[in-house]
């Protein structure tokens, strides 16, 4: 079950792969985040999953590991930008410090393990080079690198068009091979298949 938890402020949306493992994707930039786990009746958190460094979807990791004691996940090139909390993670333009979370696993040492509980990982970098998507259940989470109405910047570091379209194209191709209807974008509305047409108008 993938339950979406709305982004509040400039935080980003959260999402809970209830499964095997509780994972939270994304926790935000706020500890509301925490109400709404409460709310949700969420007693335990096995892992955070990062789909990239910036501010506004990771900085609330380390209250998260606070609360319920669980590692957080990154793709191994964003690992050095979420420790240091340097530009790649944009948390100036946020007018704030990151206070990083103190158990941070590259994507690689993990990813045959999350296999077992559900996820695939995607690599689709253009909103930032270790930018990821996970293939959860019948839906697609693509944090910003497509979101149900259009795409993420990549004008921002480490981001790239060319390969914000490679990426699109990809996530394309698996939502048509996989028979994906769902897209869980790190902003805004849950989307569908329509994403796709939407996106094309901006790349
Ligand atoms: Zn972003």
């Amino acid at each position: 079950m993938i339950i979406k938890l709305n982004g509040y402020g400039y935080s980003s949306n959260s999402y809970l792969l209830v499964g095997k493992k509780t994972i939270l994707v994304d926790p935000g930039a706020n500890h509301l985040i925490l109400e709404e786990l409460k709310k949700n009746g969420i007693k335990n958190i096995d892992f955070i999953i990062n789909t990239h460094c910036h501010f506004d979807h990771s900085s609330a990791d380390h209250l998260i590991e606070e609360e319920f004691n669980c590692p957080t996940i990154i793709e191994d090139k964003e690992v050095k930008h979420l420790k240091s909390g340097d530009k790649v993670t944009v948390s100036s333009l946020f007018g704030a410090n990151l206070i990083p979370p103190e158990e941070i696993i590259p994507l690689s040492e993990i990813e045959e393990e999350l296999k077992n509980y559900g996820l695939e990982i995607l690599r689709t970098p253009g909103h930032t080079y270790g930018s990821i998507s996970i293939i959860y259940e019948d839906g697609l989470i693509t944090g910003d690198t497509l979101f149900a109405y259009g795409v993420g910047r990549w004008d921002l570091p480490t981001g790239s068009l060319i390969d914000l379209r490679k990426s699109i194209s990809l996530l394309e191709n698996v939502a048509n091979e996989r028979n994906i209807n769902k897209i869980y974008p790190g902003h805004g509305e849950i989307g569908d298949k329509m994403a796709f047409n939407y996106a094309k108008l901006f790349l």
